[in-house]
């Protein structure tokens, strides 16, 4: 079975009922995570993937809320006996934080080895790419294939998108950008198109305060069903949710409708899953 598990939909503001940024993707039989946010971990388990069985996890950007359950992610596969992780992460900032995740853990390591018996330290393998300005494959296992492309979330650079394709099916997950061309023709012909998503009735209830910048460097629902449509996307998948969907997710679903996107729409909570 393919499938796609949003394994958190929240943003750096704390909600109980969502862990931070992240999206699992099992196609043809290799399992990749795209980010890994705030309780992370929790969500993999929840999703009956163990965070051991884990090929691959693919960073976007350096942001803390794609990134604060990364740690976690490491020393819990080496707990659960996969000693060794493999990142896939645009050089800079991103493959720097990658590359020193376990650095703070350097003590807990030495006595988990000792003390537990714990055979071998956790290794981590960090592939590192030049953002690509159109996209370039950045990792393939067998017949998948990991292409990425860089996206519009300025000041943030470098920030990326990924497609994962494979016989059965190709899938695209945006990370945090702006609606933006490089993820339209990246995302052309994709079975599932995982999203960010912020609502337009928030940026224009936030111009002038501090929260307009914010609004500013994420995707516009309306512009997202347009582009959506264009790219000829069967499933689009809405995360990432800015707002917070307080008031449910009708105002994302109405406003991706109104750009135009005629497509399976999926808006919901952590662990909303698409599957074929
Ligand atoms: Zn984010
Ligand atoms: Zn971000």
């Amino acid at each position: 079975m393919n499938r796609v598990v949003l394994t958190g939909t929240g943003v750096p503001v704390p909600d109980p009922e969502r862990a931070g940024a992240g999206t699992l993707v099992e196609l043809d039989g290799v399992r990749l995570q795209v980010d890994a946010g705030r309780g992370t971990v929790m969500r993999l388990t929840g999703a009956m993937t163990p965070v051991a069985d884990l090929d691959v996890v693919l960073l976007t950007h350096h942001h803390s809320d794609h990134l604060t359950g990364l740690a976690d992610l490491v020393l819990t596969r080496w707990i659960g006996g996969a000693h060794h992780t493999t990142i896939v992460a645009p050089e800079g900032a991103t493959s720097r934080f990658a590359a020193k995740v376990l650095d703070p853990w350097r003590e807990d390591v030495d006595i988990r080895i000792q003390h537990a018996g714990h055979d071998g330290e956790p290794t981590v393998e960090v592939v590192a790419f030049p953002a690509p300005d159109t996209p370039a494959e950045v990792w393939r296992s067998g017949a998948v294939t990991v292409t990425a492309v860089s996206v519009h979330h300025e000041p943030v650079l470098p920030a990326v998108a990924y497609r994962i394709d494979g016989p059965s099916g190709s899938v695209v997950v945006s990370g945090d950008t702006q609606v933006c061309p490089e993820v339209e023709a990246l995302a052309a012909g994709a079975d599932v198109l995982v999203h960010e998503v912020r609502l337009r009735a928030f940026a224009e209830a936030v111009v002038g305060t501090h929260y307009e910048a914010i609004a500013a460097y994420h995707a516009d629902a309306v512009d997202l069903g347009a582009a959506a449509q264009r790219a000829g996307i069967g499933h689009l998948v809405l995360t990432h949710f800015i707002p917070p969907p307080t008031d449910g997710y009708e105002p994302f679903v109405d406003e991706v409708r109104r750009g135009g996107f005629t497509g399976d729409l999926v808006a919901g909570p952590d662990l909303t899953t698409v599957t074929w």
